[in-house]
């Protein structure tokens, strides 16, 4: 009797965990369904740009300085499109675990550096100061390529979602063998229920912004791959701060490049 009464408590908890695991199926299909579909909105947008623009140039029925300019436009829709489709195949090379990063000595302070400076005139033409505060040769093992894409998007999103006139702090320092790195903004923060969804990979807040989603998904696994974490604080109205620590590569180590794994 006790037997049976237990096969029965265990055919219960088997049903409900499928019945779970098929509920989990419906919702992630669905997931990808929204994403596959923002995803085409997004690719299509430039994509029809560029065609109105070609078409008309084609047809002779501008004239030189209207055609400089609709070339101009050209030229920066198909930039967003390639930036949109390498960030597509991060994604997927990502999920399917193929991504391979070339370990080299990575110095976050100069990364951050050389980052203020291709994003120096994207800041000031909004207004907004970039400083840096860091600590002295902050090493790491990482893919120097990976970390700038990682830190470029982080520093990015937040000019994007900053106010004029205001100011964004990359602030480096040590905490136990780490390097952690702050992205701070005072800017228009992200809330509480967006904060989950942002977390999940496939959604964006505002589709408005003409963006993937999927820059701060990806951010975060290249951090990952790189044994590190990333954390996303943020209060509505406030501003957000992305917190990234890596693990800290002591001075004294011989140059890793090309070394192929991780400390
Ligand atoms: P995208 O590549 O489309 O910008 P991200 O993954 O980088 O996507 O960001 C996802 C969403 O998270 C953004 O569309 C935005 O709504 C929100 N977000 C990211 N960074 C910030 C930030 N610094 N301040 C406010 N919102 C942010």
């Amino acid at each position: 009797q006790r037997i049976k009464g237990d096969y029965k408590y265990e055919l219960g908890e088997l049903a409900s965990t499928l019945n779970y695991m098929a509920q989990e199926i419906v919702r992630s299909n669905q997931v990808k369904d929204d994403f596959i579909s923002s995803i085409s909105h997004e690719l299509r947008t430039p994509l029809t740009s560029i065609k109105g623009w070609s078409e008309t140039i084609n047809s002779g029925g501008y004239d030189p300085e209207e055609t400089r300019i609709g070339m101009e436009i050209i030229t920066k829709e198909t930039e967003r499109l390639i930036g949109l489709v390498e960030e597509i195949l991060d994604f997927s090379k990502l999920q399917q675990n193929e991504m391979k990063i070339a370990i080299g000595r990575v110095d976050i302070k100069e990364l951050l550096q050389e980052i203020m400076l291709n994003l120096w005139t994207k800041a000031e033409s909004r207004q907004i100061e970039l400083r840096l505060k860091s600590e002295d040769r902050p090493l790491v093992a990482g893919d120097a390529n990976r970390l700038k894409q990682v830190f470029l998007n982080l520093v990015d999103n937040a000019i994007k979602f900053s106010h004029e006139h205001s100011a964004i702090d990359l602030v480096v320092y040590f905490e136990g063998d780490n390097v952690v790195t702050e992205v701070r903004d005072t800017g228009i923060g992200i809330s509480e229920d967006h904060l989950v969804k942002v977390r999940d990979r496939f959604f964006q807040v505002d589709p408005l912004n003409g963006g993937t989603g999927l820059g701060l998904a990806i951010s975060q696994q290249l951090v990952e791959l790189h044994k590190g974490i990333l954390l996303i604080q943020s209060t509505l109205g406030e501003g957000t701060t992305i917190v990234v620590s890596l693990p800290r590569l002591p001075e004294n180590t011989a140059q890793t490049d090309g070394a192929p794994e991780l400390p």
